[in-house]
């Protein structure tokens, strides 16, 4: 294994043990679909590289600070009502601690204008 791919792995393993601390007094769990997990975790530490903060996977930069920290992982306190509604964040890396099988989650459209 190159020294490139153990650093990913080692910063990943650091990303979810921080990321749990952070998560679960939200109410909220790391998605048990482990190959999701593994993959969005292994993009952020590839955004993380790039600008030096784990930004989220699949929102889009638009180099406006503010609005960009709100999509630094986990931005579940800046989205909280939304993603209690659809029990899970943007991504899919996180879900409500009650979910079992995220893949039968309702998909609702965001409301107020969020995103
Ligand atoms: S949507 Fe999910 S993965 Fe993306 S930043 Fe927010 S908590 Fe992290």
């Amino acid at each position: 294994m190159s020294q490139h791919i153990v650093n990913v792995e080692s910063r990943k393993k650091s990303l979810h043990y921080f990321y749990e601390k952070v998560v679960m007094p939200l109410g909220f769990k790391f998605t048990p679909d482990k190959e999701l997990m593994n993959f969005l975790l292994e993009q952020e530490v590839i955004l993380e590289g790039k600008h030096g903060i784990p930004f989220c996977p699949c929102q889009p930069l638009r180099n406006d600070r503010i609005r960009d920290m709100q999509i630094v992982c986990p931005c579940i306190p800046f989205h909280r009502k939304h993603f209690n509604e659809i029990k899970r964040c943007w991504c899919g890396l996180f879900v409500h601690k009650d979910v079992l099988d995220p893949d039968k989650l309702q998909q609702l459209p965001p409301k107020g204008g969020e995103q």
